[in-house]
C-alpha cells in the first residue's frame, strides 16, 4: 500500500522506509576484514567462523566444592585423597571418597558429587546422612565432558557484534588472534548559512549545529565505526562539492545534513550529481525526514543525505542510516525491532510513515510524547526513540519501536 506523495523533488521517491532501505542496501557491501588481537575485539564484528578446538569441558568436572562418591555411599567414609582444581585426574580410590573443589577433574570410577555443606566434615572422614544418601543420583555436580559444546562444533559465524560473553569464549577456545571486519569509516558533512560555530553566540536568525554532534554521538554508540571526518559547510555549491569530494576520499559512507529540499539554496541534489554520484531516491513517504535523498557516489559509496530539521536527522539516521552502516560492517545479524503498543493512543494517523516520539513504560508499553514537529529536539530528546505508525493505521499498535541508538 505505497502512499503517494505528490513528486515535487526531481528523482523518484521510495515508496516506503522500507524500500528506501532495500534500494540503499544494494550499495552497502562489507567493508575488508583484518585480524586483530582478541584484546583489541570486543564491540568489532567477527569475520570468521568459530569452531571449539576442544570439548568443553575439556573432562569430567566437578560443580561443587565437595566430595567425588559412588552411588549408594552413606555413613561414614574416609577422605583418601584430595584433587584442587588444575590437577591431573586419578582413579577412584576403593573404600572412601575424594575431596574435590568446583573445577576439579572427578576421579575416574566416582558416579557423582555431594556438595560440602551437604556433609558432616571431620578431619580425615566425611559422614553422609542417610536421608542425603537417599537423594543421591548418579551424575549429581558433575559436569560432564562436551556437555557445552564437542571439539570441531560451531561455537560463532562471522556477522555477530563481539560481546564480551565472546571474547571469553574465543580466549577460552584459544584464539588470541580473531578476524573482524575493519571499522566503518563514516564522514559526516553538516550545510547551512545560518548554522555558527560553537564558540561563536548565535544572533536570533543563527543557530549552533546540532546535526554534526547528533550524528556523531549516534556513530559512537557503535564501536565497530570509525568517525572519518566531521565537517560543516556554508550554501555554497563550490564548497559543497569541494566537502563532499574530500570526504569520500576518506569514508566508506557519508552522511549529509540539510540542503537536499526545496529551497533555493539546497545545492546537495545537485552538487551529489556534478560528482557524479547517481541518485537512488529523494524523497521517502515518512514524517520526518521527507526529503531525505540517497546515492551512490562513482566509486560505489553509499551517501544518503538528510534533511536539516534535528528530529528528522534523529530518526532518520536510525531508521535509513543504521542498516546501510550494518550491511557495511559486516553484520548479519541484528535482532527484530521490539514492538510496543501505545498507552495513550489518539487515533491519529497519516497518509505516510508517521515516526513518532515515545517514552517506553512499564509493561512493554509506550506513551506517546508531545512534539511540535520535525524542529522540536527538545521532545525528542525527552522521548526514548519513535514508533514506526503505518499510513492510516491509528492504533495503538502494536509498532515498531525504534531507540535513539545505533
Ligand atoms: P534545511 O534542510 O537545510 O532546509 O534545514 C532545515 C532546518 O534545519 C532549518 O531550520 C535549519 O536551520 C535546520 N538545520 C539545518 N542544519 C542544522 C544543523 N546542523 N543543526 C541544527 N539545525 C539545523
Ligand atoms: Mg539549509
Amino acid at each position: 500500500m505505497p502512499t503517494k506523495v505528490p513528486h515535487t523533488l526531481d528523482a523518484p521517491q521510495a515508496e516506503s522506509p522500507e524500500h528506501a532501505i532495500r534500494l540503499l542496501l544494494e550499495h552497502a557491501h562489507p567493508v575488508a576484514t583484518e585480524r586483530l588481537a582478541l584484546d583489541h575485539a570486543h564491540g568489532r564484528v567477527l569475520a570468521e567462523a568459530i569452531r571449539a578446538d576442544r570439548a568443553s569441558p575439556a573432562a569430567d568436572v566437578s560443580a561443587m566444592d565437595g566430595y567425588a562418591v559412588r552411588t549408594g555411599d552413606a555413613g561414614r567414609l574416609p577422605v583418601l585423597a584430595d584433587i584442587p582444581a588444575g590437577v591431573e585426574p586419578i582413579d577412584m580410590p576403593a573404600g572412601g571418597v575424594v575431596r574435590v573443589m568446583t573445577g576439579s577433574c572427578v576421579p575416574a570410577g566416582a558416579d557423582l558429587v555431594v556438595k560440602r555443606e551437604d556433609v558432616d566434615e571431620q578431619p580425615d572422614a566425611i559422614t553422609i546422612d542417610p536421608a542425603i544418601a537417599a537423594d543421591l543420583r548418579p551424575g549429581l555436580n558433575i559436569r560432564r565432558r562436551g556437555e557445552n559444546i564437542q571439539a570441531g562444533e560451531s561455537v560463532a559465524n562471522r556477522g555477530v557484534e563481539i560481546t564480551p560473553a565472546l571474547v571469553g569464549v574465543l580466549a577460552s577456545f584459544g584464539h588470541h588472534r580473531v578476524e573482524v571486519y575493519r571499522r566503518v569509516k563514516v564522514a559526516i558533512l553538516t550545510t547551512g548559512d545560518e548554522v555558527v560555530p560553537a564558540d561563536v553566540s548565535p544572533r536570533p536568525w543563527q543557530l549552533h549545529d546540532s546535526n554534526g554532534p547528533t550524528l556523531a554521538a549516534f556513530l559512537a554508540g557503535a564501536l565497530w565505526v570509525a568517525p572519518a571526518a566531521a565537517v560543516h559547510v556554508r550554501d555554497d555549491r563550490g564548497a559543497i562539492r569541494a566537502a563532499i569530494a574530500s570526504a569520500l576520499e576518506r569514508a566508506d559512507v557519508l552522511v549529509l545534513s540539510g540542503g537536499v529540499s526545496m529551497g533555493d539554496r539546497d545545492y546537495v541534489p545537485a552538487v551529489l550529481r556534478e560528482v557524479g554520484a547517481r541518485t537512488l531516491f529523494h524523497g521517502v513517504p515518512q514524517r520526518p525526514g521527507r526529503p531525505t535523498l540517497a546515492a551512490v557516489s562513482i566509486d560505489g559509496q553509499p551517501i544518503v543525505a538528510l534533511p536539516g530539521n534535528p528530529v528528522s536527522v534523529a530518526v532518520t539516521a536510525r531508521r535509513l542510516v543504521r542498516p546501510v552502516l550494518h550491511a557495511l560492517g559486516g553484520l548479519t545479524r541484528t535482532p527484530p525491532p521490539r514492538t510496543v503498543m501505545l498507552v495513550n493512543p489518539d487515533g491519529k494517523s497519516l497518509p505516510l510513515w508517521w515516526h513518532r516520539l515515545v517514552r517506553l513504560v512499564p509493561g512493554g508499553l509506550a506513551e506517546s510524547v508531545g512534539s511540535k514537529g520535525s524542529g522540536d529536539l527538545v521532545s525528542a530528546a525527552r522521548a526514548d526513540g519513535f514508533v514506526v505508525i503505518p499510513p492510516g493505521e491509528p492504533g495503538p499498535g502494536p509498532f515498531e519501536f525504534h531507540p535513539w541508538t545505533l
